[in-house]
């Protein structure tokens, strides 16, 4: 078994839904994002603090802030990421958790986790357990409890914005079926469990509506694996590591993009109004497409590029060297050579308080530094960051 499922439960809408995207993103890396490297920080320590809880009897909190700690002690080491590292310092693969994050969202699933594994109707626990469906569809469960009269519970913790429910949720009745199908239980109905913002959101299915998930599930595999499976273009594209050569996916995002705003004819219309006057369904329509046409450009671009770059000719555009600024050839040898000009030379500069607060001896730069407000920026509603307010409206 490798490391990763050919069909793993958390694609498991993108897969069901459109059982071709399993050919096209073959050998395509599933890009990390931010909130993914959060997100497996907080299971890693979400999974060894419930073990931990359960072996000596800790409450959540406990439990949770010891193995934050132990956490970072392991991986500030080699620098892959942690809670409390700066981004910037770590370089790509380091990502930042704030430690209030690791509380606020770690502690309540924690606790949830181990009032139900004390509960004295539960036989076995299983903590990031693989559960297995097929030889090619398999994934890691967060908590399974296993109840004494054979029922089951399958609890998966999300540490993101975007909302998910426990009801049809497909990764977690793949879950479900591989906690029975490995035998681990001879189940008679599940439990299914989304813990997200320090709420459990649950779903009850029968052990027959299981069975015909199923069902679906081993089609869809089969489909999947058929020399030209479906493409079918919906909302789980969004997701898709193919989507930037997913022809059905821009075919299917123009003519939605087009229709959005009215219609071909409509764009020259368009260009032609003052913004003032777009009411804002319309700007945010603009603003949807513009937003499609630039990602998808950017990707069509790209292939252009590789292509030309290998050998062929695409009538209408020549490959240019772009700009680069001057650079020393050697650094050392230049400051030699121009010492006598204090002129080449930069005064010293002094570094920002970011830097410094790493450096100096603790408190040294506490007053004299502020976060200045950034611009207001235009974001999709679920992104992250700091909600903007009008300080005009408490000025004067
Ligand atoms: S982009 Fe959409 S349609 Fe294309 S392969 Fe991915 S999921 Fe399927």
């Amino acid at each position: 078994m490798g490391a990763h499922a050919e069909f793993s439960p958390s694609a498991s809408s993108r897969w069901l839904a459109c059982p071709g995207s399993i050919q096209l993103s073959k050998g395509l890396p599933d890009e990390p994002s931010a909130a993914s490297y959060r997100g497996t920080v907080m299971h890693e320590i979400a999974a060894q603090a419930i073990t931990l809880g359960m072996d000596k009897k800790f409450g959540s909190e406990k439990a949770v802030k010891l193995c934050t700690v132990c956490h970072k002690r392991v991986h500030d080491r080699p620098k892959e990421y942690g809670v409390g590292l700066e981004v910037d310092e770590l370089g790509k693969t380091g990502q930042q958790v704030a430690l209030d994050d690791v509380l606020d969202k770690v502690v309540p699933y924690v606790g949830w986790a181990l009032d139900i594994a004390g509960d004295p109707e539960v036989e076995a626990v299983l903590v990031e357990q693989q559960l297995q469906v097929t030889s090619s569809c398999w994934g890691t469960g967060d908590f399974v409890a296993i109840y004494r009269d054979g029922d089951v519970l399958v609890g998966d913790f999300k540490s993101g914005e975007v909302e998910v429910l426990a009801k049809d949720n497909p990764q977690l009745m793949l879950y479900a079926l591989g906690a029975i199908t490995g035998q681990i239980a001879q189940c008679r109905d599940a439990v299914l469990v989304i813990f997200q913002n320090g709420t459990p959101d649950q779903w009850e299915v029968t052990s027959a509506e299981l069975a015909a998930f199923r069902a679906l599930v081993l089609d869809a595999i089969e489909e999947a694996e058929t020399p030209s499976p479906a493409l079918r273009v919906g909302d789980h594209c969004k997701y898709c590591p193919a989507k930037k050569s997913c022809e059905k996916y821009a075919d299917r995002g123009m003519s939605l993009a087009l229709q959005d705003l009215g219609g071909d004819d409509s764009l020259p219309a368009l260009a032609n109004l003052s913004l003032d006057t777009l009411d804002s369904e319309t700007a945010a329509k603009v603003v949807d497409a513009i937003r499609f046409f630039g990602k998808w450009s950017a990707a069509a671009e790209k292939v252009l590029t590789d292509r030309m770059k290998a050998g062929f000719e695409i009538p209408g555009y020549k490959l240019i060297e772009g700009q680069k600024h001057k650079a020393w050839r050697d650094k050392d040898e230049a400051a030699a050579v121009l010492a006598k000009f204090p002129e080449a030379f930069n005064e010293p500069v002094l570094r920002t308080p970011t830097q410094l607060m790493k450096e100096l001896p603790p408190g040294s730069v506490d007053d004299l530094w502020e976060q200045p407000r950034g611009e207001a920026k235009l974001v999709d509603s679920a992104a992250r960051g700091k909600d903007w307010e009008d300080s005009s409206v408490f000025s004067d």
